[in-house]
C-alpha cells in the first residue's frame, strides 16, 4: 500500500512521512480512526514507507524489494495480527483469505472480514494462541529490514487477552514496531492504551470522496454527491452504497409520499410490494436515504436560508413540502423511519414493518 492510494488525508500522511523522515519513529501507535476512514490502509502505508529503501519525500519508492513484497504482503518483517473465528487458532492461519481481503478492499469493516472467514453468527476475537504467537515473532531478528513491524487491526478484538502484550509493548525488543489500528478507544483495555501513542484519523474530506467517487468507480458527478453525503467519510460506506445503490431513491420517495398525502389507500399494498421487493440492503438505503432527506427538510425549517445537502432536484422537492408540514411533525417522522431502519437491521418483516411504516407516516401528516 503507498500513500498515494488512500484516498484524502493528505495532513495524516504528511505527519507519518515526517516521522520517518525526521527520525521520530514511536514504537507503539495507535492509529484512531472511525470505518472506512482508512485508518487500516495509512498504518499499512506507514509499514511500507519504513521498510521502503528508496524511500522518496512523499511517499515510498513502490519498485524497490521491500516495497513489492509489502505490497503483497509478504514482507517477512511486516506481520499481520487481526480478529479470528475460534479458539486455538492464530492469525496468520488465515494469512490468505487477509491478503485476499485487504486486496480487495482495504477500507472493508470488521463484520465484512467475519463473514469473509465465514463467521456466521460467531464471534470474532484475537486468540490467546495469536497473542502467544506475536510475542514469539517479535523476539526474533529482523529478517530484512530494520524494523520489526505489527500492524494489528483492531485491537478491540483482544479483550483481556490484550494483558500477555503489555510486556512486550513496555519493553519491547530492539526496533520492533507496534501500530495498532482501532476504531473505538473505549473497548481497548487501558493499559495497552496508555502505552501507544494515539494518532486520530479524521473521517474523509468530502471533496476527496466525491473525487475518488467519479475516478475509481466511474460516477457522474451528482450520484459522486450524493453518495458521499451519504457515506460521511466512510469509504467503505460508500463502496456499500454503490453496491446498492438505487437510483430511484428519490422517485420513490415522492411517490410514497405523494400516496399518503393524497390518501390512496388502494396503492398502500402495492407500495408495500414495491419496498419488500427492494431486498434489505436497499430498504436500508432507502430509509438512509430518507432519514438524510427530513433532516435537510428540519434544516430547512430551521434555517431557510441554509446550505442544503440536496442535489437540485432534491432541494425543489423539500421546499415544495417543508411549508405544509411543521417541525414536530419532521421529527416524529423521522423517528418513525429510525426505528424501521432499526427494525430491518434486525431482520424486521419488511411487508409488515413497510406497511406499518405508511399507515404511520400517514397518520401523522393528515393529523
Ligand atoms: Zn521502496
Amino acid at each position: 500500500m503507498q500513500f498515494t492510494n488512500i484516498i484524502g488525508q493528505n495532513a495524516t500522511k504528511k505527519y507519518l512521512i515526517d516521522s520517518v523522515q525526521h527520525n521520530r519513529i514511536s514504537h507503539a501507535q495507535l492509529f484512531l480512526g472511525a470505518e472506512g476512514s482508512g485508518n487500516l490502509a495509512l498504518a499499512l502505508a506507514y509499514a511500507q514507507y519504513v521498510v521502503c529503501e528508496n524511500k522518496q519525500a512523499h511517499d515510498s519508492c513502490g519498485e524497490c524489494n521491500p516495497c513489492r513484497k509489502a505490497q503483497k504482503m509478504i514482507h517477512p518483517d511486516i506481520h499481520y495480527s487481526y480478529p479470528t473465528i475460534g479458539s486455538k487458532v492464530k492469525s496468520t492461519d488465515f494469512a490468505v483469505e487477509w491478503r485476499e481481503a485487504i486486496a480487495k478492499n482495504p477500507y472493508q469493516n470488521a463484520y465484512q472480514w467475519l463473514q469473509y472467514l465465514k463467521a456466521d453468527n460467531k464471534q470474532g476475537n484475537i486468540t490467546t494462541d495469536e497473542c502467544d504467537d506475536i510475542v514469539r515473532k517479535l523476539s526474533l531478528m529482523a529478517y530484512e529490514a530494520q524494523y520489526k513491524i505489527l500492524v494489528m487491526w483492531l485491537p478491540e478484538y483482544l479483550g483481556k487477552e490484550g494483558n500477555r502484550l503489555l510486556k512486550i509493548i513496555e519493553e519491547p525488543p530492539e526496533n520492533t514496531l507496534f501500530l495498532l489500528v482501532a476504531e473505538n478507544a473505549d473497548l481497548i483495555i487501558n493499559t495497552i492504551l496508555s502505552r501507544t501513542q494515539m494518532l486520530r484519523i479524521p473521517r474523509i474530506e468530502e471533496d476527496a470522496l466525491i473525487e475518488v467517487l467519479q475516478k475509481r468507480q466511474y460516477l457522474p458527478l451528482e450520484s459522486a454527491q450524493q453518495i458521499a453525503l451519504l457515506a460521511e467519510g466512510n469509504y467503505n460506506e460508500a463502496l456499500n452504497l454503490i453496491a446498492n445503490f438505487n437510483n430511484d431513491n428519490q422517485t420513490m420517495l415522492v411517490r410514497w409520499l405523494t400516496i399518503i398525502l393524497q390518501r390512496q389507500l388502494n396503492h398502500f399494498n402495492a407500495q408495500t410490494e414495491r419496498f419488500t421487493e427492494l431486498g434489505r440492503e436497499s430498504q436500508k438505503n432507502f430509509l438512509r436515504y430518507s432519514l438524510h432527506f427530513l433532516r435537510q427538510c428540519m434544516l430547512l425549517k430551521a434555517i431557510p436560508k441554509h446550505r442544503l445537502a440536496l442535489t437540485q432536484p432534491e432541494t425543489e422537492l423539500a421546499r415544495q413540502i417543508t411549508p405544509t408540514i411543521n417541525i414536530d411533525k419532521l421529527e416524529q417522522i423521522f423517528k418513525l423511519l429510525n426505528d424501521a431502519y432499526y427494525h430491518i437491521e434486525r431482520n424486521a418483516n419488511p411487508r409488515i414493518l413497510f406497511f406499518n411504516l405508511t399507515i404511520k407516516v400517514g397518520d401523522v401528516l393528515l393529523h
